[in-house]
Protein backbone atom coordinates (compact mmCIF):
# COMPACT_ATOMS: atom_id res chain seq x y z
CA UNK A 1 0.00 0.00 0.00
CA UNK A 2 2.86 2.42 0.51
CA UNK A 3 4.63 1.72 -1.98
CA UNK A 4 2.10 2.40 -4.12
CA UNK A 5 1.61 6.02 -2.65
CA UNK A 6 5.30 6.16 -2.76
CA UNK A 7 5.48 5.34 -6.30
CA UNK A 8 2.51 7.43 -7.24
CA UNK A 9 4.31 9.95 -5.65
CA UNK A 10 7.58 9.96 -7.53
CA UNK A 11 5.89 10.06 -10.55
CA UNK A 12 3.65 13.12 -10.18
CA UNK A 13 7.26 14.84 -8.85
CA UNK A 14 8.72 13.31 -12.34
CA UNK A 15 5.83 14.96 -14.66
CA UNK A 16 6.01 18.45 -12.36
CA UNK A 17 9.49 18.53 -13.51
CA UNK A 18 8.51 17.87 -16.89
CA UNK A 19 6.25 20.86 -16.89
CA UNK A 20 9.25 22.75 -15.82
CA UNK A 21 8.90 22.57 -11.96
CA UNK A 22 11.21 23.52 -9.77
CA UNK A 23 12.47 22.00 -6.48
CA UNK A 24 14.58 24.68 -4.69
CA UNK A 25 16.30 21.99 -2.60
CA UNK A 26 17.45 19.83 -5.31
CA UNK A 27 17.30 22.26 -8.11
CA UNK A 28 20.59 24.56 -7.93
CA UNK A 29 20.00 27.96 -8.99
CA UNK A 30 21.41 28.20 -12.41
CA UNK A 31 25.06 29.46 -12.58
CA UNK A 32 26.16 32.19 -14.96
CA UNK A 33 27.48 30.69 -18.13
CA UNK A 34 30.71 30.73 -18.69
CA UNK A 35 32.41 32.99 -21.61
CA UNK A 36 29.55 35.55 -21.02
CA UNK A 37 32.08 37.34 -18.81
CA UNK A 38 34.96 37.32 -21.51
CA UNK A 39 34.72 40.43 -22.66
CA UNK A 40 34.63 42.08 -18.94
CA UNK A 41 32.34 45.22 -19.04
CA UNK A 42 31.49 46.53 -22.15
CA UNK A 43 30.59 50.37 -22.06
CA UNK A 44 27.35 50.14 -23.22
CA UNK A 45 26.90 52.34 -26.49
CA UNK A 46 24.19 54.33 -27.90
CA UNK A 47 23.46 56.26 -31.43
CA UNK A 48 23.86 59.47 -31.92
CA UNK A 49 20.22 60.70 -32.31
CA UNK A 50 21.08 62.89 -34.93
CA UNK A 51 24.29 61.75 -36.83
CA UNK A 52 24.12 58.07 -35.93
CA UNK A 53 27.83 57.98 -34.99
CA UNK A 54 28.00 55.05 -31.90
CA UNK A 55 29.18 56.49 -28.59
CA UNK A 56 29.99 55.28 -25.37
CA UNK A 57 27.42 55.93 -22.24
CA UNK A 58 30.19 58.35 -20.75
CA UNK A 59 30.75 60.06 -23.67
CA UNK A 60 27.28 60.69 -24.73
CA UNK A 61 25.28 64.18 -24.23
CA UNK A 62 22.07 63.24 -23.01
CA UNK A 63 19.27 65.26 -23.32
CA UNK A 64 15.72 64.17 -23.11
CA UNK A 65 16.07 60.76 -23.10
CA UNK A 66 18.52 60.39 -26.16
CA UNK A 67 21.80 60.74 -26.69
CA UNK A 68 23.89 63.30 -28.94
CA UNK A 69 27.67 62.73 -29.59
CA UNK A 70 28.24 66.63 -29.19
CA UNK A 71 27.18 69.75 -28.52
CA UNK A 72 26.46 70.26 -32.39
CA UNK A 73 24.49 67.32 -32.88
CA UNK A 74 22.74 68.19 -29.88
CA UNK A 75 21.92 71.74 -31.64
CA UNK A 76 21.13 70.70 -34.71
CA UNK A 77 17.94 68.36 -33.34
CA UNK A 78 16.04 71.59 -31.39
ZN1 LIG B 1 26.16 63.17 -33.63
Amino acid sequence: MWLKVIFIGIILVFIYRLVGGKIPFIDKPEAPKEGEHDFGKIEATSECATCGTYITEADAIIYQKKSYCSNDCLEKSK
